[in-house]
């Protein structure tokens, strides 16, 4: 049993999901949990934000050039690992194919 009222017209109703006197949603939880979903989209969107300047952004700003050039090799080996393991998936699907 689970009696809602009405926000517009104060009417109680029974399981509805709209008023049945004025169709009015009724569906407040509903709202609120889609708000709820929203925010926390927002707090991860920040959250990968943070990361995506976090420590390499740190290390390329650092005050001493040994952790510069660290940054840097490591965006190098990034990079190359990628190319490399994109030419071996390009091999495989010549072979393959
Ligand atoms: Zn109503």
């Amino acid at each position: 049993m689970n009696y809602i009222k009405c926000a517009n017209c104060s009417k109680f109703n029974l399981n509805r999901e709209h008023c049945a006197v004025c169709g009015t949603s009724l569906m407040i939880s509903e709202t609120r949990r889609e708000k709820q979903l929203q925010e926390r989209e927002d707090a991860l969107a920040k959250i990968s934000e943070n990361d995506k300047n976090g420590i390499y952004e740190r290390m390329k700003n650092h005050s001493s050039p040994p952790v510069r050039w660290l940054a840097a090799g490591m965006k190098s080996i990034w990079l190359v690992f990628i190319g490399v393991t994109t030419l071996i998936a390009l091999i495989l699907s010549v072979f393959a194919g």
